[in-house]
């Protein structure tokens, strides 16, 4: 006789106190992070069985969730567990592990305000996902500037990670159409900021420089920083003129889904051999090779699958 295959092959999730396999976890359709985005998330990466970064992505999920003003029953602790065991119910080495905080719904009889909402913790493992194939990674991003403009922060605050992504779902069907991979958009006063799903750097005469403002503060980004500083590679976190972006030497991309991913065209423009440049390519090594070393890693405690 052969062991059945277990249920939580495909991935496993855990909704308001329950583990369940990823196929028979959902959400109510009235829930209002549902029906208003009223949700806020973050994304942590496991890889070669250790998570990277466990405690600033539990950390930048809490500053989220105070911004929105959710308040799930489950503690910081509790949420590290939890992440945790989902990894550990699918077996998996290399994971994408999401965890969202719901607004839920006012129970009947309440008034129809968020505040009268119980909030609840929504999170899954399932197996590794990067936002660049192997072969665009290899040949480098084609980016474009899109014409639609970042939502302003004032708005909705980028740095409180959140499902408003109509402005970046606009933006890439605008890249489709024209043929690239992803877009990057501007804010209202036509400095650089993000896109889809990763933060930017602009390199250009040796000098590697991101946003200050007006974009999610990546994780990946802030390890992207310190490693040029260890790597003695000059970095300048400040606002960033559109006019340097379109002149760039390189640039790379940052994310959690992906690591360092470098860029090869921007508008059109081939920049360098319209291949990786040196400096990203050092980045990206670096970045890996790091990450093999056990850098920031906490090692996923698979025995937690039996609790
Ligand atoms: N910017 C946006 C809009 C994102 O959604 C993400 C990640 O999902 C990032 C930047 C990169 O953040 P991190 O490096 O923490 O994954």
């Amino acid at each position: 006789m052969t062991d059945a295959p277990s249920p939580y092959v495909a991935g496993a999730a855990y909704i308001d106190g329950r583990f369940m396999p990823i196929a028979e976890a959902t959400i109510p359709i009235t829930d209002w992070g549902y029906r208003r985005s009223d949700v806020t998330y973050d994304v942590v990466g496991v890889w070669q069985g250790s998570f990277f970064r466990l405690d600033d992505h539990v950390s930048r999920f809490r500053a989220s969730m105070d911004a929105f003003r959710f308040k799930p029953q489950e503690s910081d602790e509790d949420i590290r567990a939890l992440l945790n065991r989902c990894v550990a119910l699918a077996g998996l080495r290399d994971a994408y592990v999401a965890v969202d905080c719901l607004r839920g719904r006012p129970p009947a009889g309440m008034p129809y305000h968020p505040a009268y909402a119980r909030n609840y913790i929504a999170a899954f493992a399932v197996p590794w996902i990067s936002l660049l194939k192997p072969e665009v990674m290899a040949r480098g991003a084609h980016l474009v500037v899109a014409e639609t403009v970042r939502i302003p922060a004032n708005s909705v605050d980028p740095r409180a990670k959140n499902f408003h992504w109509a402005d970046l779902t606009r933006g890439q069907f605008e890249a489709h159409d024209r043929g690239a991979d992803f877009c990057v958009l501007l804010a209202e006063d036509g400095t650089m900021t993000e896109g889809p799903g990763f933060n930017i750097f602009v390199v250009a005469d040796g000098r590697i420089v991101t946003p200050d403002r007006g974009v999610l503060e990546g994780i990946t980004r802030r390890s992207v920083i310190e490693l040029c500083q260890d790597l003695d590679l000059p970095v300048e976190v400040r606002p960033v003129p559109v006019a340097e972006l379109r002149d760039a030497d390189e640039i790379f991309l940052s994310t959690t889904a992906g690591g360092v991913m470098p860029a090869s065209r921007i508008d059109g423009r081939i920049m360098g051999n319209d291949r990786p440049g040196p400096i990203s390519q050092r980045v990206h090594e670096a970045f890996w090779s790091r990450r093999a070393h056990g850098w920031h890693a906490t090692p996923v405690d698979y025995g937690a699958a039996a609790a």
